[in-house]
């Protein structure tokens, strides 16, 4: 008896029998493996007659099987006209495409500028032009010999992306941009102008895979993730906006950050970079709703930024029902990374808390709040939900108050921030729904165009 795993499976036929019967055929599930994986070879057997059944379907028409010869039509006529599209499309894949000059660090722009024959220190130009005087085209940079910008319109591209909305708050002046991306996507950005600093909320990915109950960004679905370049891109066109440099970065927009790690990270060096946009690694925030082995690699990987986590809930009840990312990582396991965080980087971690009107605002919320996080060194910013989705609202400023004093025991500083786009929908997802109802196109979607050189 052969052995299979631990099914044993006779043959079909022993040898002797077979030599008295001569051959005989036997229907595949005869066989042992086709006993072990009936759908494997009915599958397989399937898949043979589709390419038998399309083999037919798509006989050139001009070819007529006569007598069993193809003798009507011109010969060949009908698979020329077949590989004409096959090698105007493999023409077209192989395409030469530009490279994206935003995105590079200053040492692969200068690996990339040697590649063409050029000098080093033209990389350092087109870094500068690129990251500290928000250069649009290539023409623009001035200080590059005239023949090298035409050629680097040639085989580059600076990376931009359009305004295709804007919505400025009467209240606060916080503006919510909505760019289009290449591929017909949109995405968002925040600025939140405030006393003593100019804020970007940044999205790292087009629509979020996590679903958060409360998230307008949550309700729908994921896309895809964003390239360094386009999350460069966000901030500098507000920069080129609002005509003055940004104090402060919080990675808060579309999507979890530590899920696009490799983007992320790259954006935010770039953003910090003192030869480039240059804003300070501790006015960079990446939130997170908790990731744990991406906080566990920032810290191994001692990543200078401020690391917020979005808590919501002190019990893991309450946290599944608003943030399903909880069935994953448990409330324990996330304050251990965030602990663990903090002992390699002595950085304080900052908690986010959504109040949310009789979800997580109740007293005994406070208290597990303050037994959870007593003694561990951090920040709890308290956040009045921003009424996004139907079902949640928001509490009133006097219980946010009382909400806040519950959780005085605490030796933590808590803020309360109170979101300062209410008036022009600003939470994140919000302007993207609106404005993938209007179905508002990308210009680059239809005519695969990159940016003006
Ligand atoms: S809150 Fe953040 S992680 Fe949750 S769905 Fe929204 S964007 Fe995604």
């Amino acid at each position: 008896m052969p052995q299979l795993g631990h099914r044993a499976l006779p043959l079909p036929q022993s040898s002797p029998e077979l030599a008295r019967t001569g051959p005989r055929r036997f229907p595949l599930e005869s066989y042992p493996l086709g006993q072990a994986f009936p759908n494997f070879f009915l599958g397989a057997t399937r898949s043979l007659g589709y390419i038998r059944k399309a083999k037919k379907r798509y006989r050139p028409r001009g070819r007529e099987k006569v007598g069993g010869q193809f003798r009507n039509g011109p010969p060949h006529s009908g698979w020329k006209r077949l590989s004409n599209v096959t090698s105007s499309l493999k023409a077209m894949t192989e395409m030469p495409q530009k490279t994206i000059l935003k995105g590079l660090t200053l040492d692969e722009l200068r690996q990339w500028v040697v590649q063409q024959g050029w000098e080093r220190f033209r990389a350092d130009q087109i870094f500068s032009w690129l990251y500290t005087k928000r250069a649009r085209s290539f023409q623009e940079m001035t200080d590059i010999g005239k023949a090298v910008r035409q050629r680097l319109g040639e085989i580059a591209d600076v990376g931009l992306l359009p305004v295709l909305k804007t919505v400025t708050s009467a209240e606060t002046g916080t503006v919510k941009f909505l760019l289009g991306l290449r591929d017909g996507n949109t995405v968002e950005c925040v600025y939140i102008p405030e006393k003593n600093r100019r804020t970007v909320c940044l999205s790292s990915q087009v629509g979020c895979p996590l679903g958060c109950t409360f998230c307008a960004t949550g309700q729908m679905g994921f896309r895809r993730n964003l390239a360094a370049w386009e999350i460069l891109e966000q901030l500098l066109v507000v920069e080129r906006t609002i005509g003055q440099k940004l104090t402060n970065v919080v990675f808060m927009g579309m999507g979890e950050p530590l899920l696009n790690y490799q983007e992320v990270m790259r954006a935010a060096d770039l953003i910090s970079d003192e030869r480039g946009i240059s804003i300070s690694h501790r006015k960079i925030v990446i939130s997170t709703v908790g990731i744990v082995g991406r906080i566990r690699r920032m810290a191994e990987e001692e990543r200078p930024y401020r690391l917020a986590i979005s808590l919501n809930a002190a019990d893991d009840d309450t946290r599944t029902q608003i943030m399903p990312i909880n069935r994953r990582y448990k409330i324990h396991e996330l304050l251990e990374a965030a602990k663990y965080y903090y002992e390699k980087t002595r950085r304080r971690v900052t908690f986010e808390y959504v109040l949310i009107r009789g979800v997580n605002d109740r007293k005994r919320d406070a208290e597990r709040l303050v037994q959870l996080l007593r003694g561990f060194p951090c920040k709890i910013n308290l956040i009045p939900y921003n009424e996004t989705v139907p079902e949640y609202q928001r509490p009133s400023l006097e219980h946010v108050e009382r909400f806040s004093r519950w959780l005085r025991p605490l030796p933590a500083p808590i803020i309360v921030r109170w979101s300062r786009g209410r008036d022009i929908r600003a939470a994140c997802g919000q302007l993207w729904s609106e404005g993938m109802q209007e179905r508002t196109p990308s210009p680059f979607a239809s005519s695969g165009e990159t940016s003006p050189a």
